[in-house]
C-alpha cells in the first residue's frame, strides 16, 4: 500500500472507558458506540453519538443491522457496559420491555432522521419509560459500595428513554441524521460543536468517500 493510500485510512479509537469518577448522573460520561455487524457480515465500531440510538442498533433497526438481543442475558452485558450499577441479572421481562423500547426509539430516530414526525405510539412508550425511576446520582467516595449505586436493568432502560426525550424534544432537531453515504442509511446524533459529522464512521462510509474522491481526482489527470 502506498503512502497517499496508506494515509487514507482513519484509525478509529475504540472507545474504551474502564471507569467513572466523581460525580455522574444520568448519561453523563458514559461511553457510547459499540461494534456493529451488519447483514453482510462486516463489522466495524458505529458510535450513534448517543446511548439511546446505539441501544436502538442492537436490533435490526431499518434492516441496517442484526439482532444482538437473542436472551436476558445479553440485555444485562449490554447494560452492564453502560452501566456498572446494574449489579441484577435481566429477566426475561426485562427483555420483552428492552424490544419495546428499542422498536420505538429505533422509529422515533429514523423519523426525526428525516424531519418526520414520531409516532404517537413511540411517544407513548418512550414517555412510559422515561416516567419510570432511572438510576440515582451518585457521589464516588462514600463508605458503602465504593460510592456506587445499584441498579435494576429496568432502571437503566428508563435511563435511556430519558435520554430519547431529551434528545428529540431538542430544537432544532438537524443535530439526529443520516449518513450522508447514499447507500448507507444509519442513522446518528451529531454531538460534535461544529454539528458536522457526515458519516457514521470515518473507517466505513468516511474512508470509502475519501477513496471515491481519491479516484476521481486522479482519474481527471490528463496522460502525459
Ligand atoms: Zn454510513
Amino acid at each position: 500500500m502506498s503512502g497517499a493510500w496508506s494515509a487514507l485510512l482513519w484509525q478509529g479509537s475504540g472507545h474504551e472507558v474502564t471507569d467513572y469518577i466523581g460525580y455522574m448522573y444520568a448519561t453523563e460520561g458514559r461511553p457510547t458506540g459499540q461494534k456493529m455487524t451488519v447483514s453482510d457480515g462486516h463489522t466495524w465500531w458505529f458510535d450513534s453519538g448517543s446511548l439511546s440510538i446505539d441501544f436502538a442498533y442492537t436490533g435490526s433497526m431499518d434492516g441496517s443491522g442484526c439482532e444482538t438481543m437473542h436472551a436476558a442475558s445479553d440485555l444485562t452485558d449490554w447494560l452492564i457496559g453502560r452501566f456498572p450499577e446494574v449489579i441484577d441479572g435481566a429477566t426475561d421481562r426485562d427483555l420483552i420491555d428492552a424490544r419495546a423500547l428499542r422498536g420505538s426509539l429505533a422509529r422515533a430516530a429514523t423519523a426525526r432522521s428525516r424531519g418526520d414526525e414520531i409516532l404517537s405510539d413511540d411517544v407513548d412508550v418512550i414517555n412510559l419509560f422515561a416516567a419510570t425511576p432511572d438510576i440515582a446520582p451518585s457521589l464516588i467516595g462514600g463508605t458503602r459500595q465504593a460510592g456506587r449505586s445499584r441498579a435494576k436493568a429496568s432502571q437503566a432502560l428508563s435511563v435511556l428513554a430519558r435520554e430519547a426525550v431529551e434528545l428529540f424534544a431538542a430544537n432544532p432537531t438537524d443535530r439526529i441524521r443520516e449518513c450522508a453515504a447514499a447507500d448507507c442509511t444509519l442513522v446518528f446524533y451529531d454531538e460534535s460543536r461544529s454539528n458536522n459529522r457526515r458519516w457514521c464512521s470515518m473507517q466505513r462510509c468516511g474512508n470509502r468517500a475519501k477513496v471515491r474522491a481519491h479516484r476521481e481526482r486522479n482519474s481527471s489527470v490528463p496522460p502525459r
